[in-house]
């Protein structure tokens, strides 16, 4: 069964005075080991798609089921303690605590999820080693380059051994060259089965994922294979 099932999903936002119709029956399928790229233009709908597959948002029509869960019918308790147990996220503003530094940042999820001061530690540690930063356990967000508080925010993501990543727009703040030190990670966690889904403006970026789907309107309009560039000599 693929880790992702949506059929029919429909987003509306009701403004009182307004009704915005953002997503008009959304289906797709997305297996273990996918690496997906979302792309479509502004107001197409990608942050709403990103927003339901990340159990952020409900779907105001159609179902959702992720690893197996129908998120539709989970109660808001199970909701989140599904979502921080099976979806880790990075964001284009990396969204970490200024005032802890990168060990604590890695640690926040490992204390939602129960875990003891040691173990948390210890997991933490790893995963900013994992990332390259096991030198910089003890330095603030300010002390740190883009390119390493987006390794930070991808360390925090897996800490807790999600089995989704979403990815928005995560080098949309970050220089040429930082954006490929980023996109060789994700490539290295997709190699090692990790399935992510990744909005992104940028072609090149998007050159690295494994399956493109572009939104307009509020519509799926492609969905396709990414070629390999090994393949294109
Ligand atoms: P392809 O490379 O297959 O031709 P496109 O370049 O047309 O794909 O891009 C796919 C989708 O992404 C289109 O809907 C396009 O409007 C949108 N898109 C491309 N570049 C940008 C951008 N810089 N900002 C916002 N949307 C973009
Ligand atoms: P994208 O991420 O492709 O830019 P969005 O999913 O953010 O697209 O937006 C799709 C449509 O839904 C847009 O018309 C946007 O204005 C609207 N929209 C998004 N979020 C909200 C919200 N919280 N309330 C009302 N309308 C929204």
């Amino acid at each position: 069964q693929p880790l992702i099932v949506m059929h029919q999903v429909h987003k509306i936002y009701d403004l009182g005075t307004a009704r915005v119709h953002a997503l008009r029956g959304i289906s797709v399928e997305i297996s273990q080991g996918e690496f997906v790229a979302v792309r479509g233009p502004s107001g197409s709908g990608k942050s709403t798609f990103m927003n339901i597959l990340g159990c952020l948002d409900h779907p105001s029509q159609g179902s959702y089921c992720l690893a197996g869960y129908q998120v539709s019918r989970l109660p808001a308790k199970q909701l989140a303690r599904a979502r921080n147990r099976l979806i880790g996220f990075v964001f284009q503003g990396f969204n970490l605590l200024n005032r802890a530094n990168a060990l604590r940042n890695v640690e926040l999820p490992m204390i939602y999820a129960g875990l003891s001061r040691q173990q948390r530690e210890l997991r933490a540690r790893q995963a900013l080693q994992l990332v390259g930063l096991g030198d910089r356990l003890d330095h603030k967000p300010a002390q740190l380059s883009g390119g390493q508080q987006q390794r930070v925010a991808i360390a925090r993501a897996l800490v807790n051994s999600p089995q989704l990543l979403l990815a928005d727009e995560p080098t949309g703040n970050l220089d040429s060259r930082t954006s490929v030190e980023i996109m060789a990670i994700l490539q290295a966690l997709h190699r090692q089965g990790l399935t992510i889904v990744l909005v992104t403006h940028e072609p090149d970026i998007a050159a690295h994922a494994s399956r493109r789907i572009v939104f307009r309107d509020g519509h799926l309009i492609r969905d396709e294979p990414v070629p390999d560039p090994r393949d294109a000599q």
